[in-house]
């Protein structure tokens, strides 16, 4: 039998919360029937994560959101695999190790469900976007970093995960990688490091010969994850994509030209920039063994 979810055992408004590098944005949500929600607070993301903390539990107690249902949190950081700390996180050093969930379920005295962002616009994208009804897929952040999540199975039996695409090896690449790691597809698609590499912004690049190789690199690294996980559609987000709309038919028209017989389709995310923060407040409407983290 399936488990009952926070959702349905209290019926009560949920608290959606968005952590990214630049800012942290905190939504109340009435129910999960619809992607709207009334949006408390948006603020600079504190370096520092007592501060963070702190502001945190204020705009919660503010509102006197103390009822409800549970806090569900979208984070730009890899989470450990009990779902509770930060393990690692370029954007945000200081709070790696740190007891998060706990400490904000001790603020808030409510239930709280921490989750990658990629998981989170995934979850967004199952249920109100483009991945709807659909069994195996993926979600896609072509930003700062290069970020995914995948689903496999239906809703009420899926398995759900984050993954690291922008940290699979390619072939002859001699690039090192600001993970560590020698290699990865990321050096070439990750804005961060481009931005490093090149020394400016990379939606300023003009160079075709540099969107030329971006398209093959991703495509490689997309078609991977397709072949590894036979995978039929990805949702993609993120400035990059947005900024650049001629990226995603050059991707589409790459992968199929590399994969067969069988076919990756590529669409545009449809929630945007609320996909994690609305996904985060699903978080807490689905089995909590259903996320591997
Ligand atoms: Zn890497």
């Amino acid at each position: 039998m399936q488990k009952q979810t926070l959702e349905q055992e209290h019926q009560a408004p949920l608290i959606g919360v968005d952590i990214g590098g630049t800012n942290t944005r905190i939504g109340l949500f009435p129910s999960l029937d619809t992607p709207e929600f009334m949006l408390l607070a948006k603020f600079p993301t504190h370096a520092d994560y007592d501060e963070q903390l702190q502001h945190m539990a204020q705009v919660l107690q503010e509102q006197d959101v103390r009822n409800v249902a549970g806090i569900g949190v979208s984070i730009a950081a890899r989470i450990a695999k009990d779902g509770q700390t930060v393990i690692f996180a370029p954007n945000l050093p200081g709070y790696i190790d740190k007891p998060f969930a706990s400490q904000l379920m001790a603020l808030c005295t409510s239930p709280v469900r921490l989750a990658h962002d990629t998981v989170c616009g995934l979850l967004a994208e199952a249920r109100f976007g483009v991945l709807q009804r659909v069994e195996r897929c993926a979600y896609l952040t072509v930003s700062t970093g290069t970020g995914a999540a995948l689903q496999l199975g239906k809703a009420g039996t899926r398995l759900i995960s984050s993954i690291e695409i922008g940290h699979q090896i390619l072939d002859g690449n001699s690039r090192q990688c600001l993970c560590g790691m020698t290699g990865c597809l990321e050096t070439y698609t990750g804005g961060r490091q481009l931005e490093l590499r090149y020394r400016h912004p990379i939606e300023h690049m003009t160079d075709s010969a540099f969107w030329e190789t971006f398209v093959e690199k991703l495509s490689i690294g997309l078609v991977n994850l397709a072949q590894l996980t036979r995978i039929d559609v990805i949702a993609i987000s993120g400035a990059i994509v947005l900024n650049n709309p001629s990226l995603l038919p050059a991707l589409q028209t790459k992968i199929d030209h590399l994969l067969t017989p069988s076919r990756l389709e590529l669409c545009l995310a449809k929630l945007g920039e609320t996909a994690p923060l609305v996904g985060a407040a699903s978080l807490l409407a689905i089995p909590e063994d259903s996320v591997l983290h």
